[in-house]
């Protein structure tokens, strides 16, 4: 049986990056560009004020202290936002704002703190360093010169930088369209009543709410009955978007009609168990150029396995880093004893959080892979090895996959 690591290598290999598309600014958030970005101009545009106060030849004031005040006359205003009309000559000084360009003749900026004095005349009451509080043109970003390049993802910060050089349309990679359906005859749907021996289907909800945490479009199909034409049709319909998600009837039970439709349908079956705990029975193939992955039925062992398996397949389709294709690890102690005595890698739901500056692990008490509500604030998994135990303080693997408080 193939490792975790060694599946989700052999998965990532069947994944191409998705092609560009065009997307406004604020849609560009979370998203990877897909071309280099370059300053259209200078940034700042022009010399310009840090400080409200006044501009001055640093030569005028190098002497000046509270006991020997520097008085000067002004010359002129200089709001933010209007360009200086006079130049500024021995014994002058003009009164600009932050952000205001600075006017020819001058070299310094003396905060208004440091001065004294309004109107026509004011003292200046401290020497400033030659060229103090004057922001130089184009000492953030310069015309021409590339400021983002393709593959990176695009946060507040870099919106900010693309505003500032006008970029309102970016390229960015595109995410994958990921049908979701769930098999299994005894599943309803969430608005309907359960007869007896039914159960509420959760795994298209869970797994399209993980499509949207992790950068994908999921498109919800209906349930699909237990048997092989239902299936057969609810598979074709999913062959429409980018990579097709199942979960349920892919395990060796009298119903398990998935396998058999995939390979009636021509899919070339790459693997169809994973030694991991929750999550064994898995299949990986493409039909018709399409990834498929035909996730376990029992909701935690989905879960889990799109996240080891589908979010990476999502990350490195939409143009993100390989560092970002597969959960983030770390290390952390954990709060109770744990004992994996099987031989495949378990993975653990678990609630992370810091306390003094350590990461702790809490492991969820039940891990039975039908137990939903265990996956309530779990905002990650510790990792054990088979074979693996840990005493409570021990250092563990985790993976990372919610934010930590
Ligand atoms: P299967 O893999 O089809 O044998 O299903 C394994 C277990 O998961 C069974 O107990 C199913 O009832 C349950 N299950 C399968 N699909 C879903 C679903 N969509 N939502 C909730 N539970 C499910
Ligand atoms: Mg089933």
């Amino acid at each position: 049986m193939l490792t975790p690591e060694e599946a989700r290598a052999i998965v990532l290999e069947h994944i191409q990056v998705l092609g560009p598309e065009r997307v406004s600014l604020l849609d560009a958030d979370g998203r990877v560009l897909a071309s280099d970005i370059l300053a259209n101009r200078d940034n700042p545009p022009y010399d310009n004020s840090a400080m409200d106060g006044y501009a001055v030849r640093h030569q005028d004031v190098a002497q000046a202290s509270g006991d020997a005040p520097v008085a000067l006359v002004v010359v002129e205003d200089i709001p933010a936002g209007t360009v200086p009309q006079k130049q500024v000559g021995p014994g002058q000084t003009s009164r600009i704002m932050t952000g205001a360009p600075v006017p020819a003749g001058a070299d310094t900026i003396v905060p208004v703190e440091d001065t004294r004095g309004e109107g026509q005349r004011i003292e200046v009451l401290e020497a400033e360093e030659p060229g103090e509080h004057i922001r130089h043109a184009g000492e953030d970003m310069r015309a021409g010169q590339p400021i983002l390049s393709a593959g990176t993802e695009c946060g507040p910060g870099e919106l900010a930088v693309l505003s500032a050089v006008q970029r309102s349309f970016v390229s960015v990679y595109r995410r994958p369209r990921i049908a979701i359906l769930s098999t299994g005859d005894e599943l309803v749907e969430i608005e309907e009543t359960p007869s007896e021996g039914q159960i509420v289907n959760s795994n298209t909800t869970a797994l399209a709410a993980f499509c949207h945490a992790h950068g994908a479009e999921p498109i919800m199909l209906p349930i699909a009955r237990d048997d092989e034409a239902a299936i057969r049709a609810t598979i074709k319909s999913a062959l429409k978007a980018d990579f097709a998600v199942s979960s349920g009837g892919v395990s060796v039970g009298e119903y398990d009609f998935v396998k058999k439709v995939l390979d009636d349908l021509g899919a070339e079956t790459i693997f169809w168990r994973v030694a991991m705990k929750p999550g064994k029975p898995l299949v990986f193939c493409t039909v018709d150029g399409i990834p498929y992955f035909g996730l376990p039925g029992n909701p935690v062992a989905s879960m889990m396995s799109f996240l080891q398996f589908v979010r990476p397949a999502i990350r490195k389709a939409s143009g993100y880093p390989a560092a970002d294709w597969p959960l983030p690890e770390a290390r952390a102690q954990i709060e109770h004893p744990v004992d994996n005595d099987g031989g495949r890698r378990q993975y653990m739901r678990a609630t992370l959080s810091y306390r003094d500056g350590q990461l702790l692990a809490s492991p969820a008490k039940s891990q039975g892979s039908h137990m939903i509500s265990s996956m309530i604030g779990a905002n990650g998994f510790v990792v054990l090895e088979p074979k693996q135990q840990a005493a409570a303080g021990d250092t563990v693997a985790v993976q990372i996959v919610g934010p930590i408080f």
